[in-house]
């Protein structure tokens, strides 16, 4: 099937970077929220991210001007119905999604693919949700979503292989590259990733060191371009909690235990970059 309209439900960290890849590569965005403010937000993100390309000479005053009129932003998820495809990137809650999942299914076109961005949650289950288990995949994102290449594809039990394909087919029309897995707590990204993070935060917490310290064990002695702490106020410290009990459910491993510390902090309203405040202040 020919996309032309992608529809992008949550307009948030990674839902307004997702609506401006679909956008600078030629796609009609339908871009919704559950707030006129949010959207006004991810609107003027998305202006900064395209100005900072065009300082950077990646694209042109024509292409970001052309961008920004691909995008219509929306509080009614009826102004989906027209989409060829739609992707979901709301917050990291199953049941939040999966009320999304069953009512895009009553909303869109039976024969299009509907995509979850998800960091962990079940795309087998949100597909049991709707009448088209074999058309809903996961299509995750990294953040920033103008700048990371990669894309996890991520197969449910019952997701078919013309899914699977068209799916790798627009990440690399996206200029992206899929890596294609299968449908477990966490896929590999955040199996990995979200312990070694979780992990940091003990340490903060048992005073073994300093957060500045922790992050710079991790970027002198490992090379990552940022240190784990840093990285974790980046992700939102409320998505990594969501991400580490979504792990230590399904995988009923101790190991996967939310820190207590990183429990804390959200409850505070500490969420990172986003909130001015996690484990640096912003
Ligand atoms: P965020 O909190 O920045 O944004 C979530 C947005 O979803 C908010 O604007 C919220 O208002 C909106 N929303 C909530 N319910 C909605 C509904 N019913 N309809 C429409 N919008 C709704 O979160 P985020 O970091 O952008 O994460 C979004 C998704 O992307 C999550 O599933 C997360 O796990 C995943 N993800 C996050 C990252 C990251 O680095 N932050 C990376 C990859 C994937």
């Amino acid at each position: 099937m020919d996309i032309r309209q992608v529809g992008v439900l949550g307009a948030g960290t990674m839902g307004h970077g997702i609506a401006h890849v679909f956008a600078r590569s030629g796609y009609q965005v339908v871009l919704c929220d559950i707030e006129q403010r949010f959207l006004e937000r991810a609107l003027e993100a998305i202006t900064k991210n395209l100005d900072r390309e065009l300082a950077k000479n990646k694209i042109t005053t024509d292409d970001k001007s052309a961008a920004l009129r691909r995008i219509t932003a929306v509080l009614d998820r009826g102004k989906l119905a027209n989409c060829d495809f739609a992707i979901e990137a709301a917050t990291e809650k199953f049941e939040i999604k999966a009320e999304l999942f069953r009512d895009l299914d009553r909303i869109c076109r039976p024969e299009i693919i509907l995509a979850s961005n998800t960091s962990s949650l079940s795309i087998t289950k949100l597909a049991a949700l709707t009448k088209r288990a074999e058309k809903v995949i996961g299509m995750h994102f990294f953040n920033p979503v103008p700048v990371m290449k990669l894309v996890e594809v991520i197969r449910g039990l019952a997701t078919s292989k013309e899914t699977l394909q068209t799916v790798c087919d627009l990440a690399a029309r996206l200029d992206k590259t899929p890596v294609e897995v299968n449908d477990a707590p966490g896929f590999v990204s955040n199996r990995v990733l979200m312990p070694l993070l979780n992990e940091a935060m003990y340490a903060v917490m048992e005073g073994v060191a300093a957060p500045e310290a922790v992050d710079e064990v991790f970027k002198l002695g490992m090379a990552h371009p940022m240190g784990p702490l840093t990285l974790a106020d980046f992700i939102g410290l409320d998505v990594c909690l969501d991400i580490m009990r979504v792990l230590h459910q399904g995988l009923g491993d101790p190991k996967y235990r939310p820190c207590p510390l990183l429990i804390k902090m959200v409850d505070a309203g500490w969420l990172g970059r986003k909130s001015g405040r996690g484990f640096y202040k912003y």
